[in-house]
Order: C-alpha cells, then structure tokens, then sequence
C-alpha cells in the first residue's frame, strides 16, 4: 500500500470509486477529480474491479493500460490541486487465490482492496443472482456462508482494506428484512479482530445508504466496536459509479460518529 494514503484525514479522501475502467460504470476519471475538488477532498483512490470468476461480466475486462494513461492525463489535469491514486477492487475467492497474487503482483497498485462479491459459485452482489440464493436459503445459513468468506479473504493476507464488510444484507434484507447487528455480533467482532490482527484497513461504505438497505457496510454499531477493539485503521469510501455520488454522506458520518474526528492512525 502507498503508505501516503493514510495521511489524510477521515473525509478528506474518497478510497472507494469505479470509473469507465470497470465495467459497470461509464464516469471518466476527470469527470470524477472535478467533483471530487468541487466536494473539497484533497484526494481520490480509483478502485477499479478486478473479476477472474468466468461467469462474472467483469471477467477479462481490467485493461491496465488504458486505466494508467487514463490516470496519467488526470493528474495533468488536476496537477496538485487533487492527488490521484490507482487502486483496485478484487473480487476475492479463495480457490483464485494464486490467480488473484500474481495479478496484484504483475501491477502496482497504490490500495487494493478485497471484496466478496461471491460465495461459492453464488454472486450475491447482482440482484437477480442474489434473489435466487437467498431465496432458496435460511437467513443464518446465507449470511453465515457470507462471513465465512470474508474471513477467508482477511487470512488470504492479499489485499490492504477489507470492501463492504457486511454486502450480503445489500440484497438479503430484501428477503429476510433487516440485518439484526446483535444477531450477528459474535461474526462481526470476529471479523473485527481479525482486520486489526491481519493490520488490513476497515472501510465504511456509505453506498448502503443511498441504497434501499438505508446503512453503512458495516452498520455503525460494528464501526463502534472497532473503535472499543483499538482499531484506528478506518476509512470511508462511497463505491460511487457515477459523479454525484463521490464522498456521498462523509460528513453525514463524521457528524453522526464525531468520535471518527479525533481518530489517529497508527
Ligand atoms: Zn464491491
Ligand atoms: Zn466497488
């Protein structure tokens, strides 16, 4: 990880966004730094996805060349009103791992963060794929599955920052309506204390927000518990696809959790 990331204060920098580069979204990269400029951060990490499972539309569609002339020309047009980093979003599976190093290997990236998008063969991230799961599974044994493979992508030891804790309620609450933080604490906690063992970064998602699941990936109460944990490794991305989602709610957040405020990274 480019280590100067971690400088900016909470608020200050977006970690989580995809541009043309990923297949599901169609924002330039200049459209994004205007906006993010306009919004008063001082920098940007593009978190482009990266896909290796052959039924997943963005299998193949990385393109490392076209993402680094396309950051080239950013940063001559921003110069050093905005810093500009090159991430990458990786869906993680566990039987890709080797797959998943050398890609990380071969590039440089600046942050990369992990994601499950996946369990098993089930891609609980598109709304009809994850409707046919959920909806021939029992809430604790879906769920239950997901956070196993979230476990399994921190022991993984591949990625700096840890994407959307909690994505499988994205859909499932649509099935088995609001995902109970107590039901679930023992599984939080756990993955909690593994990110801080494992010094991979805590991202707060806002993109469950301005979704119907109205929350952040993870909800507040699992940001609390890190912080009680010791935990100082945070960071919000807004996954925005599109412009007018860039650092959506940061200062929702930080007014909500002022504790996030004074938090000093270590
Ligand atoms: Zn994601
Ligand atoms: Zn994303």
């Amino acid at each position: 990880m480019n280590t100067e990331i971690l400088k900016y204060p909470l608020g200050a920098i977006d970690t989580h966004l995809h541009s043309r580069i990923s297949c599901d979204s169609e924002m330039g990269l200049q459209a994004a730094c205007r906006q993010a400029l306009k919004l008063g951060l001082k920098a940007l990490v593009f978190t482009e996805h990266a896909d290796f499972d052959p039924s997943d539309q963005g299998c193949g569609f990385y393109d490392d060349r076209k993402y680094d002339e396309e950051l080239a020309e950013a940063r001559v047009a921003m110069g050093r009103s905005l810093k500009i980093y090159k991430g990458v979003e990786v869906t993680y599976q566990p039987q890709r791992r080797r797959q998943i190093l050398d890609f990380i290997h071969q590039y440089q990236f600046d942050f990369t963060i992990g994601s499950v998008h996946m369990v098993g063969s089930k891609d609980i991230s598109r709304p009809e794929l994850a409707k046919k799961h959920y909806g021939s599974a029992e809430e604790e044994q879906a769920y239950g599955e997901y956070f196993q493979e979230v476990e399994k992508l921190i022991d993984s030891r591949l990625f700096d920052c840890l994407g959307h804790l909690d994505l499988c309620k994205r859909y499932g609450h649509l099935h088995y309506g609001p995902l109970v933080y107590k039901k679930y604490e023992k599984s939080y906690k756990k993955i909690l204390k593994h990110l801080i063992q494992a010094g991979m970064m805590l991202e707060i998602n806002t993109s469950g927000l301005r979704q119907q699941v109205k929350e952040t990936f993870p909800p507040y109460p699992a940001v609390l518990e890190y912080l009680k944990m010791g935990g100082t490794n945070l960071t919000m991305g807004s996954d925005a696809h599109r412009v007018q989602d860039i650092g959506q709610d940061f200062a929702k957040i930080l007014q909500d959790l002022p504790q996030l405020k004074k938090l000093k990274r270590k």
